[in-house]
């Protein structure tokens, strides 16, 4: 940095610069403690709903993804790594509101949702309304890496992805009988007609005891995946996917793909990322207004967190929550829903997995 400056400035700071460059170069990398914090979408979980059977299952699958996570930050992988690993993870697992295991829309259609930031470059790639792409987030990577533009969407994002050589997957692939029947649910209860069965579906038969909170007046569902990670090198990212909002209309798009809304990382700040009613998300950059608040006005990492979900959010029914780490090894979450399903992990801790709001 200090090398930058003079290089930038010329005259006598340019050898005093590069002087201290090769002295810096000499010594070993700066060690960091990592830290890993996921979240699998917020909302109307309690343990009636959830049940025994789900709430084992999902403790089950955050522990699982946590440790995965931090075994690459462990091996001194980088935080990208570490997130998009983690978000393939729970991309893969139909518990999950993202690829297979995603929402419907109200044609009776999946359309994901992904984002990633690199908080040591400020470099982010996102892709929206994706039909097809079994790893959403690795296509977002793809976006941010390989192209000079940060949010693709629709068939032209659908197009890069069989371009960029990412697995594709027939519709079949995404559906499941749970999310299914909780669609018929709730277009039923509003009176919409009822969409034919996605193409190659299978026949009525195994449900997934996925989180379907029958009894919730909300119209939407949960279980978008989020995963922010420090790295030892002290660099921050973030990623989130998603189907979306259960029942949305055909082109809808959520917080989750915009950079700032469900998704940011700086590592001037922090990394975040967001679940809950995109649209609150994005009209009030709730990503990126937690970092702003630890930036400019000094928070500490929960302090931001809670002044945006708890404090703003909250009074105006903007339901959701956050997770969040900082470069040097602050982590976070705050959520205003009746649970959230998260955990987290630091170097040399506990893995701590929580699913409702009266754990910690
Ligand atoms: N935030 C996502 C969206 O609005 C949904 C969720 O997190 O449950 O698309």
């Amino acid at each position: 940095m200090k090398a930058m400056v003079g290089l930038i400035m010329g005259g006598p700071l340019i050898l005093g610069g590069l002087m201290m460059a090769a002295a810096a170069s000499a010594q070993p990398p700066q060690s960091h403690h990592w830290a890993i914090v996921v979240h699998g979408g917020a909302g109307d979980i309690d343990r009636a709903t959830l049940g025994e059977k789900g709430d084992a299952a999902y403790r089950a699958a955050l522990t699982k993804v946590i440790e995965t996570g931090a075994a690459v930050l462990d091996r001194g992988g980088s935080s990208l790594d570490a997130v998009e690993t983690a978000i393939k993870m729970m991309e893969d697992d139909p518990h999950f509101n993202s690829a297979r295991g995603a929402v419907f829309t109200s044609a009776g259609k999946t359309e994901l949702d992904a984002a990633i930031m690199n908080g040591a470059t400020m470099q982010a790639g996102a892709v929206a309304s994706v039909t097809h792409t079994r790893y959403p987030i690795s296509l977002a990577r793809s976006v941010m890496e390989k192209t000079p533009y940060v949010l693709m969407v629709g068939p032209g994002a659908d197009a890069y992805s069989v371009q960029a050589g990412m697995e594709q997957e027939p519709a079949s692939y995404f559906f499941t009988e749970s999310r299914w029947q909780s669609l018929v649910r709730q277009l039923t209860k509003e009176g919409k007609p009822i969409p034919p069965r996605p193409e190659g579906a299978p026949a009525k038969g195994t449900m997934i005891p996925v989180a379907q909170f029958e009894e919730s007046a909300d119209t939407h569902r949960y279980g978008t995946v989020g995963v922010v990670a420090v790295d030892r090198q002290g660099n921050v990212a973030a990623g989130t996917s998603t189907g979306g909002l259960q029942g949305k209309a055909p082109g809808r798009v959520g917080d989750s793909p915009i950079i700032g809304a469900g998704t940011y990382a700086s590592n001037q700040s922090c990394a975040v990322s967001g679940t809950g009613v995109g649209e609150f998300f994005i009209r009030y950059t709730v990503a990126r207004e937690v970092c702003a608040l630890v930036q400019y006005k000094g928070m500490g990492l929960q302090q931001a967190a809670d002044e945006i979900i708890q404090t703003r959010l909250k009074p105006i029914h903007g339901d959701g929550g956050v997770i969040a780490v900082t470069p040097d090894g602050q982590m976070a979450w705050s959520f205003n829903t009746p649970g959230m399903f998260r955990a987290r992990l630091a170097e040399g801790g506990k893995v701590e997995v929580h699913l409702y709001n009266d754990e910690p």
